[in-house]
């Protein structure tokens, strides 16, 4: 008879969460055909497809509109023959991350605060992504048991927010949170703690009992700035896992970035604000697209974004208004566009 494994040796059973970003669509055709859009399946680049492969979980694949080629969602994740036109200005390090980093998957641009890049994987890979070139593999700060790169926070007590980025740090297993926080809980510095994820916008089952388990334990206040840039990004699904984290006391914010065909108009970006705050997320930014080679038919131009920006101001409350910035390499902060 062959003994049982010892349970100590058993793989711990998967949360629903890890099942469903298995069962992603990764394949363009396959995304397509349950749209009903094989009739644009010709302008599908398989060069993009192969540098950065498309990934987006069916849950999201759900808000999108069968049958329309111009879906807001769907423009965010298809790789497309546009990506392969190259633009002058538009680079593989856009926003200067790799001038910046510090080793060990520490980037630290800003005073008091330092970004953390978890881990370099996302549930969605966004075509626009400022990140989709970043050499991941080099410079993750999980390396090790995460000792170095809390080392370096360790080592420098103007620190005083870390920020969890990535990549998505939710796609981290809790276990690998647990270890992250337990290491930077003895660092007398440090104030906040951040999180910048897509995940509970995209996945929005990541938002279990054992994540929030994790940050009602976390002994410092925890921002979480999600980021969604069409008001169809929400569904109750989402709604339900922001009350989730409004209930462990989290503050939620969004960053967007403003895309030309997703959400370059100014109603477009009104309903996004305020469907966002109905689900209890605050606009923080709207980004400028950040250069990055293969975005460029993303691209606003600056007076067009301004226009929309003053749009916007002239029609909600100013907390409804996020700061529309763009990422200047060496700049102390990002640094405002509009007047507001
Ligand atoms: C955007 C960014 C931050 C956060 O900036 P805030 O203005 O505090 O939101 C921090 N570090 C890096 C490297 C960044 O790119
Ligand atoms: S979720 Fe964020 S980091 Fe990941 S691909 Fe999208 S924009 Fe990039």
């Amino acid at each position: 008879m062959i003994p049982a494994a010892p349970t100590s040796l058993q793989q711990p059973p998967h949360a629903r969460w890890q099942t469903l970003w298995r069962e992603a669509i990764r394949d363009p055709r396959e995304l397509l055909t349950l749209l009903g859009l094989n009739a644009i399946a010709s302008s599908i680049s398989e060069a993009a497809a192969r540098q950065f492969p498309l990934r987006v979980p069916r849950g999201f694949v759900a808000r999108m509109r069968p049958g329309d080629p111009h879906d807001p969602l769907l423009r965010q994740v298809l790789p497309v023959l546009d990506e392969d036109r190259v633009a002058p200005g538009f680079g593989l390090d856009a926003v200067g991350d790799i001038a910046a980093r510090r080793g060990s998957g520490v980037i630290h641009k800003y005073n008091g605060r330092a970004l953390l890049i978890a881990t370099g994987s996302c549930a969605v890979h966004c075509r626009y992504c400022f990140r989709r070139h970043y050499p991941y593999a080099e410079d993750s700060a999980a390396a090790n048991g995460w000792r170095d790169a809390v080392a370096l926070i360790a080592a420098d007590p103007s620190i005083h927010e870390v920020i969890l980025s990535g990549g998505d740090p939710l796609s981290l297993a809790d276990h690998k949170l647990a270890e992250l926080s337990d290491a930077l809980r003895g660092l007398p510095h440090l104030r906040r703690l951040r999180l910048h994820t897509r995940l509970p916008v995209v996945l929005p089952e990541r938002v279990d009992a054992g994540l929030l388990a994790w940050l009602e334990q976390l002994p410092w206040p925890v921002t979480v700035v999600i980021h969604a840039n069409h008001a169809r990004e929400f569904d109750p699904t989402v709604d339900a896992a922001m009350a989730r984290l409004r209930r462990a006391g989290t503050t939620l914010l969004n960053q967007a970035v403003l895309l030309r065909g997703v959400n370059d108009d100014v109603e477009t970006l009104a309903d996004l604000c305020e469907r966002g705050f109905a689900a209890g997320v605050l606009p923080y930014y709207l980004h400028q697209l950040d250069r990055v080679a293969g975005a460029a038919h993303f691209e606003v131009e600056d007076a067009t974004a301004l226009a929309l920006h003053a749009a916007l101001h002239a029609r909600l409350p100013g907390y409804l208004v996020p700061r529309l910035v763009r990422e200047i390499p060496g700049q102390p902060g990002k640094t405002p566009l509009g007047k507001f």
